[in-house]
């Protein structure tokens, strides 16, 4: 039997420890050894509050206690997120996670909608979702596990302190086996012949060696960027947002769901949890001045805030790869695609699942990496298109950034969408009634 695969994981955010509970839980150590280096001087980004239902599969694989992870991360339930004033001003629509309709109609539910309006009823596609009533009611129960009866036509993601989540799951990652070194990375050998990453230099002096390294150093990007040079795609024509100003306040009211205002230069989102609300207002700083940004969110605030914004930047894009050599990006090192639909730590276990059949042995087979990399294409593509739909969509006209969205020209793979869309005629009704966005079509459904 072959020696075990030495992974380094470089960085413990998320997308660090997520990576390495997974692989310590899922895959034998007699496969692969598992270690991660952080740096508690740099610490992590220490944003992103608001997650997908993919998370709780996530969770349950892993044998994560819910009710202890609610407990340690400060978590709170989340049925979908509130959508205002986005399309026009005024606006307001709930994107439930879960189907719209019964249950053994969810396939066609929405073609039947549309007929029904075409006859002249008169209805709110959002009335026949439960994941929506329970929102407007600010109620949250489980799932019911009768899959014919109503109540299980729903899912539900979580609101954490992603901070305290990392925290968590290390405890979980050293526990079976992941072994952690504190230290900031000053230098990374390559191999000569084939520049692949051979060990990671300490400040201490330490060295560090692997056979494959998985960057998640966040927007340093060490290893991708910073050493093997990978190349950046820029989205931001389609995504224009490249700032966000973050303020925790006192816990205003608690909903079930995330709230994202659409604003004079972007959006505002807002996110409560056990012990407070986390906002954010994220933003395009071609439209508005960072003073402002930051006076408009604290103007906006329901409750006292706790802090003074912080701002961070951004550009929404990606790693033209995210497997180069025997390095693989996880995470903000692989690419950024702003938090409209809480995404990024969806996307991140992504390319933890698609990677553990794809590991290698101790030579890499580029078979594999080329496949990751196909694959984590077509995830960030599908992503990115179902995000510029929201800004392309919207007939505000009282601020630039609307009006520049609404004419810009989008990716040909969203414009194909769209005119799939439209070429149907009963969904080409609906959209031109705007009762609802087209959201059966949304690209593989990602919420
Ligand atoms: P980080 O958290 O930055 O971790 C990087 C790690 O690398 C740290 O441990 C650091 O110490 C280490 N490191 C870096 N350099 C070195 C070095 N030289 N030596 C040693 N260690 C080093 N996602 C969602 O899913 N939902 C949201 O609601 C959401 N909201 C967001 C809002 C904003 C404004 C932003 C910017 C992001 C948001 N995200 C959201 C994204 C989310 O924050 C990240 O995807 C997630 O936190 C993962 O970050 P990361 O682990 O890749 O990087």
């Amino acid at each position: 039997m072959s020696d075990p695969l030495d992974i380094v994981i470089l960085g413990g955010g998320t997308a660090g420890w997520m990576a390495a509970t997974a692989l310590v839980t899922f895959m034998p150590s007699s496969r692969c050894r598992v270690r991660l280096v952080e740096s508690d001087e740099i610490g992590i980004v220490g944003v992103g509050e608001a997650t997908l239902p993919q998370m709780k599969n996530f969770n349950d694989a892993l044998g994560i206690d819910e009710a202890e992870m609610m407990r340690a991360t400060k978590g709170a339930f989340k049925l979908g997120i509130e959508f205002v004033d986005w399309g026009k001003k005024g606006a307001r629509y709930i994107h439930p996670f879960g189907v719209h309709g019964p249950a053994d109609m969810a396939h066609i539910f929405h073609h039947r909608w549309v007929k029904a309006l075409r006859a002249g009823w008169e209805s709110d596609i959002q009335d026949y979702s439960f994941a929506v009533q329970a929102a407007r009611m600010r109620r949250f129960d489980f799932p019911s596990k009768d899959q014919a009866a109503i109540e299980s036509t729903f899912s539900y993601a979580y609101h954490f302190d992603a901070s305290l989540y990392s925290v968590f799951l290390r405890g979980i990652a050293e526990e079976r086996g992941a072994i952690r070194t504190e230290g900031k990375v000053r230098d990374v050998v390559r191999d000569p012949q084939s520049g692949d990453v051979r060990s990671l230099t300490l400040e201490s002096g330490q060295s560090i060696t692997g056979d494959l390294f998985i960057d998640c150093s966040g927007f340093r990007s060490i290893l991708l960027d910073k050493t093997l040079g990978v190349g950046w795609e820029d989205w931001s024509k389609w995504l224009p947002c490249d700032r966000a100003f973050a303020v925790p306040s006192e816990r205003g009211e608690f909903t079930p769901f995330t709230r994202s205002t659409a604003m004079e230069a972007g959006w505002r989102w807002r996110i409560p949890l056990q012990h407070r609300t986390g906002n954010g207002y994220v933003c395009s700083s071609s439209f508005i001045k960072d003073d402002d940004a930051a006076a408009s969110l604290l103007r906006s605030v329901d409750a006292k805030p706790l802090a003074e914004p912080r701002m961070l930047k951004f550009q929404a894009g990606r790693r033209v790869v995210s497997w180069d050599k025997n390095c693989v990006a996880v995470g903000l090192a692989s690419g950024f695609l702003e938090p409209l639909e809480s995404t990024s730590i969806y996307l991140i276990q992504v390319a933890i699942l698609q990677l553990l059949p794809l590991l290698p042995a101790k030579r890499i087979d580029p078979r594999l990496r080329d496949e990751f990399n196909r694959l984590i294409d077509m995830e960030y593509e599908r992503i990115r298109d179902f995000l510029i739909l929201h800004y392309k969509l919207n007939t505000r006209d009282d601020a630039e950034i609307w009006r520049y969205c609404a004419a810009m020209e989008v990716p040909d793979s969203l414009r194909h969408k769209i005119e799939l869309f439209l070429s149907t005629a009963e969904q080409k009704s609906a959209i031109g009634r705007r009762k609802t966005r087209p959201s059966c079509y949304m690209p593989g459904g990602v919420a």
